[in-house]
């Protein structure tokens, strides 16, 4: 199989350092907040990747860290604690806020058939790991203590951007905003391995450490959780093309120090869903929910589709226009393929051919659009029957899980809500309402969206109709 590699900048053999297994890191959402429809891209295209090593036969271990230790938007003094702020909008203690988003994301997750890894790891459950690593590089002369904090010493390491040769000033389109400044850093890209109370006052979570009472950096964060899980060597690497710098440069250069020897070879990151009006950010406050696009009538699947037409190497951009399309598209091929019926049997030489043209679309950097025209294939393919058809488009969905074959059942399961479930949901809702909690608001109204169940507001009260 081929695939992209950020941090060679080529088209790769992929070869695991283990023959057989692959390890698998993900940088987690930080949980302040619900995730847009960007976020769900970059996790979506990771799952076909991770399903896809799956279907050509690696054991996979996979991996996700959850960032619920604050999440700076700069080492700055000047840089605000997302968390923090996240747990001061909703009245809630950081804890609370962290399960709420948690839990939203995977509900999202699950609803786009995006399995979930199998270590999900949140920061605050790593912090002795982080101390350990820190003291570490500290004692290998990696780490210098300043202003109260303790840095990472870029300087100290051989090369310190290994993904692109660029320009400090002359970062890629789409790569986080540089670097601030730290009157405490010794050199401009220098970052924050652990903070102690020199950089907020009222910071909620603190642990006691070496250096005093305080939180770790974000970075030695994922490094420290891929390392603790996943070993010394780490096969494939993934995130969203806005973590190459600095997140995942530094995370290169503290691992490898602490290390002492290369640590991932693989680097997998998705570009950006746009807009019309440019990055679809979590900061921004404006962006797309999943939710969202479920009150408006469309489904999980929809979106799963609409991602996959496109390669994960390419931003793609989210208007009304383009995704109704796919959205049309996608219920087009799912009622085509419901249609089949299950004629002849099983055609071993017919079903090897066309699996052979879904691998070659996938193994060529995980072109995705491409194994999905071999589903349109399969439908048209005058030399197989309706049997194999069948067991091709089961078989494709292992890595595409579109449920394309699915509906009967989920129908089933689903079963409708009846009018007094929804009536209770409505007053769940204006309770939620009242004590003044709109995100489980929002939650509700969501659930009953997606269950067909479409509320309106009005003075007398909430009413509520069935699509
Ligand atoms: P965050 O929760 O902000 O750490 O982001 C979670 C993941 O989504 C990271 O891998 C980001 O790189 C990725 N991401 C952020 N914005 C976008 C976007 N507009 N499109 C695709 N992925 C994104
Ligand atoms: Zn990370």
């Amino acid at each position: 199989m081929k695939l992209y590699n950020t941090r060679t900048r080529q088209i790769e053999e992929f070869i695991p350092h283990e023959a057989g297994k692959v390890s698998m890191y993900t940088c987690g959402p930080t949980v302040y907040n619900f995730a847009h429809i960007g976020n769900l891209r970059t996790y979506l295209m990771e799952d076909v990747l991770e399903k896809y090593f799956r279907y050509v036969g690696y054991d996979v271990k996979r991996v996700m860290n959850i960032t619920d230790i604050g999440h700076l938007s700069d080492d700055a003094d000047s840089g605000e604690d997302k968390m923090l702020l996240g747990a001061k909008r909703e009245h809630k203690s950081v804890l609370e806020l962290a399960k709420f988003y948690t839990d939203a994301f995977f509900a999202d997750c699950k609803k786009l058939n995006i399995k979930r890894p199998d270590v999900v790891q949140p920061a605050t459950g790593c912090v002795e790991e982080f101390i350990r690593v820190i003291r570490d590089l500290e004692k290998k002369g990696f780490a210098y203590k300043a202003g109260g904090n303790v840095y990472f010493d870029t300087s100290k390491v051989k090369q310190y951007h290994v993904f692109f040769n660029f320009k400090e000033d002359d970062l890629e389109e789409g790569v986080r905003e540089g670097v601030d400044k730290d009157e405490n850093k010794r050199n401009k890209n220098d970052f924050v391995l652990w903070f102690t109370k020199s950089k907020f006052e009222d910071q909620a979570l603190k642990w006691d450490s070496p250096w005093g009472v305080g939180y770790p950096g974000w970075h030695i964060e994922c490094s420290c959780i891929a390392m603790k899980n996943l070993g010394e060597y780490l096969d494939v690497h993934c995130g969203g093309i806005d973590n190459v710098f600095p997140h995942h440069t530094n995370e290169i250069a503290q691992s490898e120090a602490y290390l002492g020897h290369p640590w991932c070879r693989y680097w997998f990151h998705v570009l950006h869903l746009n807009t019309a009006g440019g990055k679809m950010s979590k900061s921004s406050g404006g962006f797309l929910t999943l939710s969202k696009l479920e009150e408006e009538g469309h489904s999980a699947m929809e979106y799963r589709f609409f991602c996959l037409l496109s390669h994960y190497r390419n931003s793609l951009v989210y208007s009304e226009d383009n995704f109704e399309n796919a959205a049309n598209a996608y219920r087009k091929l799912k009622s085509r393929a419901l249609a089949l019926t299950a004629d002849g049997a099983v055609d071993e030489a017919g079903f090897a051919k066309y699996k052979q043209q879904f691998c070659d679309a996938l193994d060529a950097d995980l072109n995705t659009s491409l194994a999905v025209t071999c589903v349109y294939d399969v439908l048209k393919a005058k030399d197989i029957e309706g049997a194999t058809k069948r067991a091709l488009i089961a078989d494709f969905d292992r890595v595409l899980s579109l449920d394309l074959l699915k509906e009967e059942e989920k129908k089933q399961d689903e079963g409708g809500l009846t009018d007094a479930q929804i009536e209770e949901m409505i007053a769940a809702r204006l309770a939620a309402k009242k004590a003044k909690n709109y995100a489980e608001a929002d939650r509700i109204r969501a659930e009953l969206a997606a269950q067909g169940v479409v509320l309106t507001d009005t003075p007398a009260g909430t009413t509520f109709a069935r699509k």
